[in-house]
């Protein structure tokens, strides 16, 4: 068979690598001039690993990325050290990623909200029934669970920062997938996100799949037996494809789609991100914090402070301390029209709460990357108003971020869902 893939991200790749490996002629239309997607990162000439345009880590539970990645026999590339999250209370910061940490935390006191937010957290670890928790919303959940308190104080700062607007309709499986799957280590490739996916981009080069880099398919249509893909004003036809872009660029991509699968996919709701990445002469956080959670309602102007440079040393970027400010937002918040220059200006000023010391001049250089699609919003029920992979269009598949859940979008689920749509692409079972 002849198979496009439109999209060179995790799950674009993952899902190649497989259909390749079943015997299938395979090609990849890719927009950028690169693989990798969201996850897909840049350099400095001078720097010997790449920094994740957003920034990017694995948990030790990513078993579908993890486990993709032994069988390209590359797992002693994968390094799981482990840097500090801390969260802010009161104008300070504390460690807030151990068992200890979270004790010791002074923000929820030292009585019967800790005990709640411990019992909550423990119930949420073990209990398995996503489908009853998606029936509510996590504001109302936690309200009535862990209690008003220990719910403004932890909870709700998390869900305003993800989901802005939407925060109270998130329902509460979305919440339950944060505490359920993830860990304290976390994880990066030797080299960066972008060596891995240019390593896995170079390996399906050497199996045989065509990659077409800077080619952005403009429709998909059903011409008799065959899927006609059109790029660059010329039209290729394929027995099969599968589509990993956004909804909402499926839908433009496919407008012979029935009506009912594209309301579906317009209806679907989510978050764009702006994350910059700001390349320091010294280091921010002096006690050496990677990743700091701050609320909205501290006035902090972006949602995280992330310094990379205390999760993968300076050296691998000649010296400089790398750092990532970023937030989610609702596509056309102000973030996405301001120049670099001015987000730089809104962003300086809280420089200085993590570091008194810091210096505007401090700031080497700074890279702005926006994305309108970086973050699905699950509301109640979500379970029912997902996609199917196999669209109405015989042969046309679709595998998203948003069609991951109750999972949370990430570059392990990017993988899974890949390899579930080669499966069924292939007529196995999903
Ligand atoms: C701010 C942020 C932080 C994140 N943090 C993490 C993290 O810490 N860990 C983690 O694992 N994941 C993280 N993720 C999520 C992760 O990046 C995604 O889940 C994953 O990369 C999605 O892969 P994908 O293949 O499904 O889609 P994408 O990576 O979006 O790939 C789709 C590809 O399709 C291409 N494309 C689009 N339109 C066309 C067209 N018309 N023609 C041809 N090609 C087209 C795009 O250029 C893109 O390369 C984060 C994402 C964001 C935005």
């Amino acid at each position: 068979m002849r198979i496009a893939i439109i999209g060179a991200g995790f799950g674009g790749m993952a899902a190649a690598y497989d259909l390749k490996n079943a015997g299938h002629e395979v090609t990849i239309y890719e927009s950028a001039d690169y693989v990798g997607g969201l996850a897909a990162g840049f350099k400095e000439p001078y720097w010997n690993w790449s920094v994740e345009k957003f920034y990017h880590h694995w948990f030790q539970s990513d078993h579908e990325m993890l486990g993709l990645i032994k069988e390209l026999g590359w797992e002693e590339k994968v390094l799981f050290p482990r840097p500090l999250t801390v969260m802010y209370h009161k104008g300070k910061f504390y460690p807030f990623d151990s068992i200890l940490g979270a004790l010791l935390f002074p923000g929820l006191g030292f009585g019967l909200d800790k005990i709640r937010f411990g019992f909550v957290g423990l119930f949420l670890r073990l209990t398995n029934n996503w489908k009853a928790l998606e029936k509510v919303t996590a504001d109302a959940w936690m309200r009535q669970w862990a209690g008003r308190n220990v719910y403004e104080k932890m909870w709700k700062p998390l869900l305003v920062g993800k989901f802005g607007p939407f925060y109270r309709d998130v329902n509460m499986a979305w919440m339950w997938v944060r505490i359920k799957a993830r860990t304290t280590r976390l994880g990066t490739f030797e080299g960066g996100f972008q060596n891995f996916a240019s390593l896995f981009g170079d390996k399906l080069r050497e199996m045989g799949i065509e990659i077409r880099l800077g080619a952005r398919v403009e429709s998909i249509k059903r011409e008799g037996a065959q899927l006609s893909v059109r790029s660059d004003g010329k039209s290729e036809s394929f027995d099969k494809v599968l589509v990993t872009t956004s909804p909402s660029l499926m839908a433009k991509l496919t407008p012979d789609l029935p009506q009912n699968y594209l309301k579906g996919l317009l209806e679907l709701k989510s978050m764009g991100a702006v994350v910059m990445v700001l390349s320091l002469r010294h280091q921010l956080s002096n006690e050496g914090y990677y990743w700091f959670n701050l609320p909205k309602e501290a006035g902090f102007p972006m949602l995280a402070l992330v310094e990379h440079t205390n999760f993968v040393p300076k050296e691998h970027f000649g010296g400089d301390h790398n750092v990532y400010a970023g937030d989610y937002l609702e596509v056309g918040h102000e973030y996405f029209s301001m120049s670099d220059e001015e987000l730089l200006k809104r962003f300086i000023p809280a420089f200085q709460k993590f570091n008194p010391a810091f210096k505007p001049d401090w700031v080497k250089k700074i890279w702005v990357n926006k994305t309108n699609y970086a973050q699905p919003v699950p509301l109640v029920n979500h379970s029912k108003n997902i996609p199917a992979i196999e669209t109405p269009i015989e042969e046309l598949y679709f595998a998203s971020m948003s069609q991951v859940y109750p999972w949370d979008r990430g570059t392990n689920f990017a993988v899974e869902i890949g390899r579930r749509a080669a499966r069924m692409m292939l007529g196995q079972s999903s």
